[in-house]
């Protein structure tokens, strides 16, 4: 018997979370059986657990787009009892039963083996989050970004996206600017390397097409007008990596940038990334990502505590990333 999250959907619509005692009979088949240590909460869990949008394709569900743990029992000759692994996206907490819950299955070929010196812990205060953080960091590598091109907006910088791919920035060398609407934790900020804070009011109203050249890159975790304005305000033949949401889906923007100063926009999904793609990412986060960042940017929970927090996150009151801790 172990503990999950455990999602149904009234008659209504309205999505119900609770915390229940589920046996191993009760998984869905899959080729790996994995002992979940560590799971995260991610804003993407939020909007199941709280049911605010329709992430979760199908009832019941056991939500959490990610986990570590190790093996405990494999049909698939690549995975052994005991191997550490960590597993993002791939539909897990939408489609099919995720990571907050003492066990999960899933299939081999989503799972990625935890690189040396990278424990489960470690791997999940990182979670989706940072490893998309790191995504966006090798997409802008890969458009040719150098770390003397210039300051680097990274925006939602308080968030999990966001404050991640500020300290990978930073420690590659990059000048990162980070966008917040909250300046009181620009101490934060700044430790996590930042050089410049903006507040993020003056992004996220509509704004003109084309605008004053500021960024050499950018990393967009907000969407919306935001978007619209880094793209306005970035400087000719810059690269943005959209990754996120959480101003809103939209993207009420111009051509302009594209056509009159070259810039790149250059969106970054981590669900289904390939899993080439995603050991690299791994394995850089476990080189490049110090521990005391992710120590100071960690809170840990229980299992049962991500419900009460799942609002919280929504409404931006979380700061950095969130660690649920399955023997807490
Ligand atoms: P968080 O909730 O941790 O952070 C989001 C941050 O965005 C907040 O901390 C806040 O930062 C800022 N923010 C919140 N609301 C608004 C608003 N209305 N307007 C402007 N800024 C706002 O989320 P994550 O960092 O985990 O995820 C960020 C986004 O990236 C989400 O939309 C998520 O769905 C998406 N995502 C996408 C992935 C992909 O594969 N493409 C993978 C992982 C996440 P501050 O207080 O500093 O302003």
């Amino acid at each position: 018997m172990f503990p999950a999250l455990y999602l149904t959907r009234a008659e209504d619509g309205a999505t119900r979370a609770e915390l229940r005692t589920l046996s191993q009979s009760d998984l869905p088949e899959g080729e790996v059986l994995v002992r979940v240590s560590h799971s995260t909460l991610n804003y993407k869990d939020a909007l199941a657990i709280t049911g605010r949008s329709p992430v979760v394709r199908s009832f019941p569900m056991v939500p959490g787009i990610d986990f570590a743990g190790t093996v405990e029992r494999s049909s698939d000759p690549r995975f052994a009892p005991g191997d550490a692994v960590v597993l993002n996206g791939w539909g897990a907490g939408e489609t099919r039963w995720g990571g907050l819950a003492g066990y999960a299955t899933t299939r081999a070929d989503w799972l990625v083996p935890l690189p040396a010196g990278m424990t489960a812990q470690k791997a999940m205060s990182i979670g989706t989050a940072g490893y998309t953080a790191m995504l966006c960091v090798m997409t802008l590598e890969a458009h040719g970004v150098q770390p003397d091109a210039g300051p680097v907006l990274v925006t939602g910088a308080n968030g999990g996206v966001g404050s991640i791919a500020i300290a990978l920035l930073s420690r590659l060398g990059y000048m990162v600017t980070a966008s917040t609407g909250r300046p009181e934790e620009a101490e934060h900020l700044h430790a996590l390397g930042a050089s410049g804070i903006v507040d993020r009011a003056a992004l996220s109203s509509a704004g003109k097409p084309l605008q004053k050249e500021n960024w050499a890159a950018a990393i967009d975790a907000v969407g919306s007008h935001t978007l619209a304005n880094v793209l306005a305000s970035t400087r000719y033949g810059g690269v943005v990596a959209a990754c996120g949401l959480a101003q809103g889906m939209d993207l009420p923007a111009t051509v302009a940038p594209f056509i009159l100063r070259g810039v790149t926009l250059a969106g970054v999904d981590s669900v289904y990334a390939p899993l080439e793609r995603r050991h690299t990412a791994w394995q850089r986060l476990a080189a490049e990502l110090p521990i005391e960042v992710i120590e100071r940017n960690t809170r840990v929970i229980g299992l049962g505590d991500a419900l009460t927090m799942a609002p919280h996150l929504l409404d931006g009151r979380v700061r950095g990333r969130v660690l649920v801790d399955m023997n807490r």
